[in-house]
């Protein structure tokens, strides 16, 4: 297949502009500047100038696999992956939140199972578990059950390692609390990635946890310490310190759009877009703190006000990266493509252009809306009018 007359979004060779891909047993075969005559018999499209971009990658979605327990999550699952076609997302973290030992315990062994295993029908790619919690600070919990959260006990942790089959990839913890360096060295040993959040911890604290192997922050500005120009906290050294990549909930909620901008400028290239999105089931009960949710039009709230997720989506994100954030529509698709891929050790295979790649793709027209979503070089999701 040739995807022809595109405007090519390659966070890779920026400034590539207009193009085709050929794409050749569901990877990128080879990049063709505009008039190259592709090589023999190939069925060849025309985009007709609309933007061609990698697939969208999600490090934060917590969908309706929150909601399930471990008999439903294959459902649940299977839901959140193939909702996310219509979005442009390809590929994302399954994200569990805090929850007591023995529920944890199964919900990530039964997320290990389903993930080491095909999907049954087109969906985005879980590329593995992102344990939210527990190992958080209960007095930065944000919207996470306090009877779901606890130190870190180096007996559960092997458990649970065990337990996923090598499916988590990335910990969201607090690096403060009791436990925590045996948690990171751990955590560095298996080749999952700390992320510092739901965290109150001084800047010195950072610090000492970026030496220890932390090398992410999750939803930079949600559930930690306040920015303050005498004690930067967790925020202000997550800003400062160019070792650390961010990621940010662009949703005009959960972050004013003043600091989207502050965040942008601050990291630049290191600023990656998530959803932390929540699709819970009709009767919006959870395993949160409080147990209902309510959605205000803008997010996700527990009763009494507090933010518990968002109801964003990727191309949303990108779109308010570039109107709320002014980011470029280049850096706002790296922001969800390469950004995420390579945190993960995965830029070759996805989140690129790069021949060699999966041909997982989006396109998109002038506002940024997914006209169509392609996994492995197979179109799956159109746009309704869209043939
Ligand atoms: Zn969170």
């Amino acid at each position: 297949v040739l995807l022809g007359g595109a405007e090519l979004l390659d966070p890779d060779a920026p400034g590539l502009g207009h193009g085709s891909l050929l794409i050749d047993r569901g990877r990128i075969a080879e990049r063709l500047a505009p008039g190259a005559k592709p090589p023999g018999d190939v069925l060849a499209i025309d985009l007709g100038g609309l933007a061609l971009a990698p697939g969208f990658l999600d490090l934060h979605h917590h969908g309706r696999v929150i909601f399930s327990d471990a008999a439903l999550l294959e459902v649940a699952l299977f839901h959140d992956a193939s909702m996310m076609l219509r979005h442009g997302t390809t590929g994302f973290l399954v994200t569990t939140i805090s929850m007591p030992a023995p529920g944890l315990r199964e919900q990530v062994a039964r997320l290990g199972e389903l993930i080491s295993s095909p999907l049954r029908a087109p969906g985005a790619t879980p590329l593995g578990i992102h344990l939210e919690g527990p190992w958080i600070n209960p007095r930065a919990a944000g919207a996470h059950a306090p009877a779901g959260i606890r130190p870190f006990d180096p007996m559960e942790g092997e458990e649970l390692w065990a337990r996923a089959q090598g499916a988590i990839r990335m910990v969201t913890l607090a690096p403060e609390l009791p436990g925590a360096d045996a948690l990171m060295a751990r955590l560095g040993r298996l080749g999952a990635i700390v992320s510092l959040g739901h965290s109150l911890a001084s800047d010195d604290v950072v610090t000492q946890s970026v030496t220890r192997g932390a090398r992410h922050v999750t939803h930079l500005f949600n559930a930690m310490g306040p920015l303050h120009h005498r004690s930067p906290g967790l925020a202000g050294a997550a800003l400062a310190d160019d070792r650390l990549s961010c990621d940010l909930i662009c949703d005009g909620a959960h972050v004013h759009p003043a600091m989207t901008r502050v965040a942008a400028r601050a990291k630049g290239p290191r600023l990656i877009l998530v959803t932390d999105r929540l699709d819970p089931p009709e009767d919006r009960r959870g395993p949160l703190a409080g147990g209902d949710i309510l959605c205000d039009g803008e997010a996700f709230r527990l009763a009494d006000g507090r933010l518990a997720g968002s109801r964003l989506r990727l191309d949303e994100a990108v779109a308010n990266a570039r109107s709320m954030a002014g980011m470029t529509r280049l850096e706002a698709v790296a922001a969800c493509t390469l950004r995420p891929a390579r945190l993960l050790g995965i830029e070759s295979e996805r989140g690129t252009l790069r021949p060699g790649a999966r041909a997982d793709l989006v396109v998109l027209d002038p506002q940024n809306r997914v006209l169509e979503t392609w996994l492995a070089g197979e179109r799956v999701y159109a746009a309704p009018g869209r043939g």
